[in-house]
């Protein structure tokens, strides 16, 4: 029945397809750690009934395997022509949607079989990344993203929970080595030492999951990205082997290629709910996007983006006006210093 299941896993688009038994998670005690450490930042939910998401037999009853499933979402080289840079995982049709419905003839399968199951990505109550690597799919990197031998760091992670028994397959090995390559190039500092993640220090939860003012000291750092960020998974050296995704639904639409921070800044709430119809990025909300536009245009744009910030720090809604007035002063600052640069030879 394995050999069927990875069968029809292939036919859904799937690149790679594991399992592994129902135990506790090898790494719930880190876990507890990170979550008594505040680590998690404000992604409450980690948080939620701990216990329970580090043992899948606490999800569902009698549950004997765990599935897990992987999906390519590698497009190659950003597209986007414009300052603005978004992460690889929300260019195109949001991932949740995509996986959960490729996912649910692998569920009917199973049912057929005699199984109950529950079906995961990203938001259930179950540490997919461990159980990822208990069933061979994948190790969890230094950077703490997962990584496959053969598709890098670029892939999404379904699991589902079955009430059936299956042999397990081998777990992963490590292969990170000496590599500390995600560490040095995080820009704020956010890998704090191998297999630990700060959140509150992360761009990915700074421009997504946060939902305040982000705090001054990392807005510098944040240069130019407007939703979350690549730069541990670009620097990976595994990612030399990555190979184009099958699935189309991933890549950027034409839409989003070549508009600048100047237009995504403006964009009114239903340009915003129109633009990211089918995008991750629409779980944002525009306020929060537009407070990212202004970071980058903050470190990125010049003087003719001054009348639109200048508007913007006027919004009567005080996240945008806040970082759109922080954003004039930056750049306020940043022509200052070029004038004085060209002055003090002369002066000399
Ligand atoms: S996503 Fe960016 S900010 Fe977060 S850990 Fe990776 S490099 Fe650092
Ligand atoms: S960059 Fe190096 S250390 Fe970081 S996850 Fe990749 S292989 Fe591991």
């Amino acid at each position: 029945m394995k050999s069927e299941i990875r069968a029809l896993a292939t036919n859904c688009g799937f690149d790679d397809c594991r399992f592994a038994r129902v135990g506790q998670a090898p790494h719930s005690l880190e876990y507890f750690f990170w979550l008594r450490a505040g680590s998690h930042a404000s992604m409450t939910w980690l948080g939620r009934d701990p216990a329970r998401r580090a043992d899948p037999s606490r999800v569902l009853l009698n549950a004997k395997t765990l599935l897990v499933l992987a999906k390519n979402y590698f497009q190659g080289p950003n597209p986007r022509s414009q300052a603005g840079k978004i992460a690889r995982y929300a260019w195109g049709t949001d991932y949740h949607e995509i996986m959960l419905k490729d996912m649910a003839p692998i569920e009917a399968l199973l049912r057929e079989k005699g199984g109950r199951q529950k079906c995961y990505v990203d938001t259930g109550p179950i540490l997919e990344r461990d159980f990822a690597a208990v069933a061979g799919l994948s190790w969890q990197g230094k950077s703490t993203m997962c990584l496959n031998e053969r598709l890098g760091t670029w892939f999404f992670i379904g699991v589902i929970l079955t009430t059936l028994e299956f042999e397990a397959d081998l777990p992963a090995k490590n292969r990170c080595g000496k590599c500390t390559r995600c560490i040095d190039v995080c820009p704020t500092r956010a890998i704090t030492q191998p297999y630990q993640l700060d959140a509150r220090r992360c761009i990915s939860y700074l421009t997504i999951e946060h939902k305040g003012p982000i705090p001054i000291e990392f807005r510098s750092a944040m240069g130019d990205r407007i939703y979350g960020c690549d730069d541990c998974l670009d620097v990976c050296p595994w990612n030399r082997f990555a190979e184009l995704t099958r699935e189309t639904r991933f890549t950027l639409p034409d839409r989003l290629k070549a508009l600048t921070l100047r237009q995504l800044a403006v964009l009114s709430d239903n340009d915003f709910r129109a633009l990211f119809r089918n995008s991750p990025i629409k779980r944002i909300g525009r306020v929060r996007f537009v407070r990212n536009v202004c970071i980058a245009l903050g470190n990125a744009g010049t003087t003719e983006d001054m009348a639109i910030l200048h508007g913007l720090a006027k919004d009567h809604d005080p996240l945008i006006a806040e970082h759109a007035s922080w954003a004039v002063e930056q750049i306020r600052n940043r022509c200052d210093r070029q004038v004085s640069n060209r002055v003090a030879p002369a002066e000399m």
